[in-house]
């Protein structure tokens, strides 16, 4: 897979997108499990 956005968080390359807000993220910015960005997470927070 080729992401080439940049994510939108920290400017760093993206490696993959958030489900919901539909931008790049890279994978400190991105959690697998729930499929979002950081910022989409929102409250919740990773344990
Ligand atoms: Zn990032
Ligand atoms: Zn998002």
């Amino acid at each position: 897979m080729s992401v080439k956005d940049l994510c939108h968080v920290c400017g760093e390359p993206a490696s993959s997108r958030c489900d919901s807000c539909g931008g790049a993220a890279c994978d400190s910015h991105y959690d697998a499990g729930s499929g979002l960005c950081v910022e989409c997470e929102g409250g919740r927070r990773f344990s």
